[in-house]
């Protein structure tokens, strides 16, 4: 079932042809200033930022076979349908954002759900050059990592984290992939069905009640209508709709069991100690 194949990391594009040095150095000192600089059509310089982004995007884009950095989805060579993607992302760290080692492709989905968020293992210390070792950055970093080493699409097509790593399962969820995966799942239901089914599945994994996740799941086995691919899509999901009960019961547990014990001893001086709850369940996010 799984065709699909992997790309390799990228080499880094360590010297630019469509810029000279001067020109480049400019770019790298306005754009410390201004991140907004990336797509400012009125900057003064606009041209060099277009030599240098085509140039850039150019090189990942067949460095990284035609495959987006974080999903592998294939892309197309043109340059409206990838991102030229700031693995440290470009509003947080303005002075990386005209450096080629700190970019790569992405497809527009896992660029904009990465948007800004923190990468670095360590958020805390601000780097004065942009890390250089893999274990600096809690994603699969496209230039220091394989991917599958982290990722692997499964055998219905999901991407899923390969067991033991952390990287796989982070950035999944910070590229928001389940929506991916489960358009996938959707895709193996007849044609007719397949809104119906992904919208079904996007809400199934949010349902707490027993009986409502019962009946949604008799609706799917109904609509698989007696395909095996479908009738397996549905198994996978009821198994990992199970664990995900589990997990909110012992978290709900653990909650309780927090709340009971700080009833239980004399109000402290000083403001209220706050407890930590589970944040809200996102639907899309999570190992899909
Ligand atoms: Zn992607």
């Amino acid at each position: 079932m799984n065709t699909m194949t992997f790309r390799e990391k990228a080499a880094r594009l360590t010297q630019l042809t469509t810029l000279d040095d001067v020109e480049h150095g400019t770019l790298k000192t306005d754009g410390a200033q201004n991140h907004h600089l990336w797509s400012d059509t009125q900057y003064q310089h606009r041209q060099l930022v277009n030599r240098f982004r085509t140039e850039v995007k150019d090189h990942y884009f067949w460095q990284q076979r035609f495959r987006c950095c974080y999903c592998s989805t294939e892309l197309q060579p043109n340059a409206r349908v990838y991102d030229a993607e700031h693995i440290l992302d470009k509003s947080g760290f303005p002075e990386f954002m005209f450096h080629p080692e700190n970019i790569a492709v992405a497809c527009v989905i896992c660029n904009t759900h990465k948007s800004a968020k923190s990468v670095l293992t360590d958020g805390t210390v601000r780097p004065q050059t942009i890390p250089d070792a893999s274990t600096d950055y809690k994603i699969l970093h496209p230039h220091l990592d394989e991917w599958d080493h982290h990722l692997s699409f499964d055998e219905i097509g999901r991407i899923a984290p390969i067991p033991g790593s952390t990287k796989g399962p982070e950035t999944i969820s910070i590229c928001a992939m389940d929506g991916i995966n489960l358009l996938r799942l959707s895709g193996h239901f007849a044609a007719k069905y397949r809104k119906k089914v992904y919208e079904m599945m996007c809400k199934v994994v949010t349902y707490v009640s027993p009986s409502k996740i019962n009946d949604t799941f008799r609706i799917m086995m109904e609509l698989a209508e007696q395909s095996p691919d479908a009738l397996a899509v549905v198994a996978t999901l009821k198994d990992r709709v199970a664990q995900l009960q589990a997990q909110r019961a012992a978290d709900d547990a653990a909650a309780r069991a927090a709340l009971a014990a700080a009833a239980a001893k004399p109000a402290p001086a000083g403001p209220p100690a706050t407890l930590a709850f589970p944040p809200p369940e996102n639907p899309l996010t999570g190992s899909w």
